[in-house]
């Protein structure tokens, strides 16, 4: 299951859901740029928009990200670190690329994340 942690987890598809039913379609877990090997969680292709929403405890979450297992913290904490280098890293390619990234958090609640998401893209789309 380790493999497949970052896909359908359940406040994505909360939020693929909304925006889904609001009319907006969108690719899932796809790379929006070719040559970079990142994937996405929600990608609007043509409209050069990229959501991740990441988990509290791999991308080191301020409110819950702290939480690390005691037995393994350094461990932990050094995978964390990575995740969030990575994060950043990805970030910066999109956005030299002409990307918009939208990052949320998985505590994050559905309903407020599927609403910014699509304020943004139809500020795209008609702006
Ligand atoms: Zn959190």
């Amino acid at each position: 299951m380790q493999a497949n942690r970052s896909r359908d987890t359940k406040p994505e598809i909360a939020v693929r859901r909304l925006l889904h039913a609001h009319g907006l379609r969108y690719r899932v877990d796809a790379r929006p740029l070719p040559d970079l090997r990142r994937r996405a969680d929600i990608v609007f292709t043509r409209l050069k928009i990229a959501v991740f929403i990441d988990g509290c405890f791999w991308h080191g979450c301020p409110e819950h990200g702290t939480a690390t297992p005691k037995s393994h913290s350094d461990y932990w904490q050094e995978k964390i670190a990575r995740n969030r280098e990575r994060d950043a890293e990805t970030n910066r390619a999109l956005v030299d690329a002409g990307w918009v990234v939208l990052r949320y958090w998985e505590h994050e609640g559905a309903q407020e994340v599927a609403e910014a998401i699509e304020a943004t893209v139809k500020s795209t789309r008609d702006g």
